[in-house]
């Protein structure tokens, strides 16, 4: 069972396509949080960032990078913001991964980033210090 966004890439559900490569394709979301509120897929289906090798990972950040003043002009947005939910935890709910690219206006009402995460952390600074170390080690 392939991915909806599988389906829009294969043409077999409709969508408002604005910009396609061999590896990518960029289309309208169809639930948008503002107007240009546009999705960045690789063509082939991972499900996670971690899954997406690493050639089309560098077509995917190429295409978010043209994207993204494109949309910006196209509604004379002030800014974006460019995320990926990534993994069901984090909100992520069609398994293929996408990238958001959410057109802001100042007094838009939204949030930063930040504003995603749950209750803050009270980290001391060794606890820091060990979780530095430790994806440091696994980079
Ligand atoms: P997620 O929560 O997985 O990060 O975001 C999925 C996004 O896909 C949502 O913003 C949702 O509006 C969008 N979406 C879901 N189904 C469709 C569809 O059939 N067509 C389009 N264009 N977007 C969709």
């Amino acid at each position: 069972m392939s991915t909806i966004f599988s389906q829009i890439i294969e043409g077999e559900i409709p969508a408002r396509i604005v910009y396609e490569d061999e590896t990518t394709v960029a289309f309208l979301d169809a639930n948008p949080l503002a107007p240009g509120h546009t999705l960045v897929v690789p063509r082939d289906e991972y499900e996670r960032l971690n899954d997406v090798p690493d050639d089309v990972a560098t077509d995917l950040y190429a295409t978010i990078h043209r994207m993204v003043p494109a949309v910006e002009d196209a509604v004379d947005a002030d800014a974006t913001t460019v995320a990926f939910n990534n993994g069901e935890a984090a909100g992520q709910e069609v398994p293929h991964v996408h990238c958001h690219i959410v057109p802001r206006f100042e007094g838009d009402g939204g949030g930063p980033i930040h504003a995603v995460a749950g209750e803050r952390p009270d980290l001391a600074d060794d606890e820091l210090d060990d979780i530095a170390a430790d994806i440091e080690s696994r980079a």
